[in-house]
């Protein structure tokens, strides 16, 4: 269950409660504040907090001393062009705090992106969840037989039940150690009175990674981006990239002209190499090109096809 009855309480007097502020807030965002936007099966991820608008970006590449007398078409201009020209210090005039709930291995592959400040819950202090992650039957996939760290073909029929089977019997049969061994039952009352029980920093090893843990996470814009660069692209494992896809829509209703100028120029955009430039140029003057004389591997050629959608 992603938020409990209490949980949902705590969120809804939050939700309730307003204060008077001088500096800017975002409409858009201020409507999901504290909302979990539910994903994978027992995850989530909610705005905590903000700092900043797409006005805050132009008002600080400007060093202005106001909002200004700009158009909006002005400020849109700018962005896009501060984009375009990767003069990236304006974004981190703005910032974002996240909670995230998160299986372990998501968490792993998270934690590495290392310009955010994070603060994760403790399984030294607090006793984990019975929460861990299932992949959806659409996503049991096979391995990819090209791409060592890429994902096949859906799993199906016996082979598929006999995965699912073991993911959810090995998961739920550490948990019922985690528990045994901290002499805990399913009520979180000692199984034996006379016993304290092993340490929860020492039980909690036994549980897969698969099990969710949960962070607040505080990002600014530049370095979020960046994330979500790496993170929603498709080479990105499917269980971050939900995560990511759901910040993007997250970044959309706080800094729309930012996104746009962010999908324009980082995310829908392509990277070349000069050889692959080369390639292109002669394309363009009418000449037949093949992977053998471009000058290109086979992969960066397919990659090149791929990337431009080029009959091969
Ligand atoms: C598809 C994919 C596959 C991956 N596979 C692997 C893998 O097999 N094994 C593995 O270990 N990792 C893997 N990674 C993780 C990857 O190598 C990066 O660690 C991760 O994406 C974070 O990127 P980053 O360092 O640019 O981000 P951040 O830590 O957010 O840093 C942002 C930028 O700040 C600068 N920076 C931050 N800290 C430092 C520093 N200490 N020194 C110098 N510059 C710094 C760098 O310019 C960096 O690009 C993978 C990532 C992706 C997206």
């Amino acid at each position: 269950m992603p938020v409990t009855a209490a949980q949902k309480h705590q969120i809804q007097e939050l939700s309730e409660s307003s204060y008077t502020t001088k500096r800017a807030t975002v409409p858009a965002l201020e409507e999901i504040l504290y909302e979990p936007i539910k994903l994978l099966d027992h995850g989530f991820v909610r705005v905590i907090d903000y700092m900043g608008d797409d006005n805050a970006i132009t008002q600080a590449a400007r060093v202005s001393y106001g909002r200004g007398t700009k158009q909006i078409s002005e400020d849109r201009g700018l962005i896009r062009y501060l984009m375009r020209h990767w003069h990236s210090t304006p974004f981190e005039m703005c910032e974002i705090k996240l909670h995230v709930k998160l299986p372990i291995f998501v968490a792993r592959q998270w934690i590495r992106h290392r310009t955010a400040n994070v603060n994760e819950y403790s399984a030294r202090y607090s006793i984990l969840d019975r929460e861990f992650y299932l992949p959806d039957a659409t996503h049991l996939a096979a391995q990819s037989a090209s791409n060592r760290q890429g994902r096949g073909d859906v799993l199906t029929g016996a082979e598929a039940k006999r995965v699912m089977d073991l993911l959810r019997n090995d998961s739920e049969s550490c948990y019922e150690h985690y528990m045994e061994m901290l002499n805990l039952d399913d009520n979180d009352q000692p199984l034996d009175a006379s016993k304290s029980g092993l340490a929860r920093e020492l039980a909690r090893m036994n549980l897969t990674l698969n099990y969710y843990t949960q962070w607040y996470w505080k990002i600014d814009l530049h370095n979020l981006m960046h994330f979500v660069m790496l993170r929603a692209d498709p080479h990105a494992q499917y269980e971050i990239r939900v995560y990511a896809d759901a910040i993007l829509e997250i970044m959309k209703k706080w800094v729309p002209h930012s996104f746009e100028a962010f999908m324009d120029y980082r995310m829908n955009s392509v990277s070349l190499s000069s050889q692959m430039k080369g390639a292109i140029k002669r394309m363009l003057s009418g000449e037949k090109v093949s992977q053998e004389n471009s000058g290109l591997t086979k992969r960066e050629w397919e990659e090149m096809v791929g990337k431009m959608g080029l009959a091969a």
